[in-house]
């Protein structure tokens, strides 16, 4: 067996210096600057030229779709190895140390936007390609490195790749997180709405969330019931609860606000959601009528869990653990009654059909209805693949560590592929610093990933692979 580490390290040089050339484009997506030769704007297709060039220059094969995406290929045979990676960034921001895009080398590790996500990585896995080349190690599949400049607004890159290009056999994205994430859950987009009954002038207004996918950190109501009569009530709320709030008003009306604590919607449990705070609050002192039936409804349905269980959502499975419900933006005016936009995250086996239409029965005894808006199916490779097993043994013998497989509530990039899993190149232990300020890779971990990348192209490529390896 060849000794990547080594070919690696005799190329740190080269290998940094592509990285700071990739990192010195600036490809944010720039829709006011978009035409149909650079649809996500000029930098993006700068990004992608460039690294089609360097293809074409080390003698691969390479492919432009659109300037949305390419590839760049090597390899013989019918099955089709896929590397999926991506060359749009996030915008810089403010508050950097070093320039967001000079690639500033310091304290062993590399600074800059994309140095994570997902530049870093592709650099990882394009240098892999090249060292499995010079090898000449003869490969019996053809191997990809499929490359998108949409990746984080959208994808629209890889549906416009994936409806001109054929669907890898297998494949791995380095977009995310090692050992291996090989369980996503399904999301799906409901949206609860309060049928209208007759206005009792209690709640006048509630806003709390913007986006689904966070447990929303503030909360505020508008109610038409006098200051001096909820006062002290709200006090002693405030006492159990531990993230404030505050109230202002006169005799005719209240505003109250709540704040909460955020969380991703992958788990809601990490949070407290400010809408249902709220809520609760608010349904002490209101009686009975529409707006009590608001308060009472997020109260059962996402206040005492969120797991789903009183609305008949609730299920989980061992590949990748509980369902959950993220109310992520709730509101109320009483010409419109109560509106929740949940993101569900489900599990892998959820029987989804069944599940909404339990719900939509459950629902029945409620003042409210559900629509389905969006929905991501799950994605899962079996554990017991030889592709699974094969990306395993490797991560273990480059780093000594057992290469545990992780299901998450997230989505990856991985999901686009039919057979795919995301593989790094994040190192377990290693703080996740995509789209921060200062964002920075280890050089060793890039090293190391690059090492990585190498075995499992020469191996999953090559005829051991897929089955007969043994
Ligand atoms: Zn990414």
């Amino acid at each position: 067996m060849v000794n990547w580490k080594e070919k690696v390290l005799e190329r740190e040089e080269q290998l940094l210096d592509d990285l700071k050339q990739l990192i010195s484009i600036p490809s944010v997506l720039d829709e006011s600057l978009a035409t149909g030769e650079a649809p996500f704007g000029p930098e993006p297709k700068r990004a992608l030229d460039w690294l089609l060039e360097e293809g074409r220059k080390a003698g691969f094969s390479v492919k432009n779709i659109d300037n949305m995406a390419g590839h760049i290929e090597m390899g013989e045979g019918d099955e089709l190895l896929g590397i999926l990676c991506h060359v749009d960034v996030v915008p810089a921001g403010g508050n950097w140390t070093y320039g967001p895009f000079d690639g500033t080398v310091k304290d062993g590790k590399l600074f800059g936007r994309g140095a994570i996500d997902d530049k870093g990585p592709t650099i990882a896995a394009w240098h892999a390609m090249k060292l499995v080349k010079e090898a000449g190690i003869p490969l019996n599949k053809r191997v990809r490195l499929i490359i998108g400049t949409d990746e984080e607004s959208g994808f629209r890159c890889v549906r416009r790749y994936f409806e001109k290009e054929e669907m890898p056999t297998i494949g791995f994205a380095p977009d995310a997180d090692f050992p291996i994430i090989n369980a996503e859950k399904g999301i799906a987009s409901l949206v609860f709405t309060q049928n209208m009954r007759i206005q009792d002038g209690q709640l006048l207004a509630f806003e709390s969330g913007s986006r689904t996918n966070m447990v929303p950190d503030q909360a505020r109501a508008v109610i038409g019931i006098g200051i001096s009569k909820i006062k002290d009530q709200f006090a002693s709320f405030l006492d159990t609860h531990d993230y404030g709030g505050s109230i202002v008003g006169d005799e005719n009306g209240t505003t109250v606000l709540i704040n909460g604590k955020s969380a991703h919607a992958m788990e809601p449990n990490n949070g407290v959601n400010a809408a249902y705070v709220l809520a609760t609050f608010l349904n002490r002192i209101f009686e009975d009528g529409q707006s009590k039936d608001f308060t009472q409804f997020i109260i059962d349905a996402f206040g005492n869990e969120t797991r789903g269980s009183y609305l008949g959502l609730a299920f989980n499975d061992h590949i990748s653990g509980d369902t959950t419900l993220n109310a992520g933006i709730v509101s109320f005016t009483p010409e419109q009654g109560g509106q929740v936009h949940v993101s569900m995250r489900y599990s892998v086996t959820y029987p989804f059909e069944e599940k909404i239409a339990t719900c939509n029965d459950r629902l029945k005894d409620t003042a409210f209805t559900m629509e389905v808006k969006s929905n991501s199916k799950p994605h899962h490779v079996d554990a017991n693949d030889p592709f699974i097993k094969t990306l395993q043994e490797i991560y273990t013998s480059y780093t000594g560590e057992e290469a545990e497989l992780l299901a998450i509530g997230g989505g990856t990039y991985a999901r686009v592929l039919q057979k795919g899993v995301a593989f790094g190149m994040l190192f377990p232990g290693r703080d996740d610093v995509a789209h921060q300020a200062d964002e920075y890779v280890y050089i060793e971990d890039l090293l190391k990933a690059t090492a990585i990348y190498t075995e499992a192209i020469s191996r999953l490529a090559t005829n051991k692979e897929e089955g007969e390896h043994e």
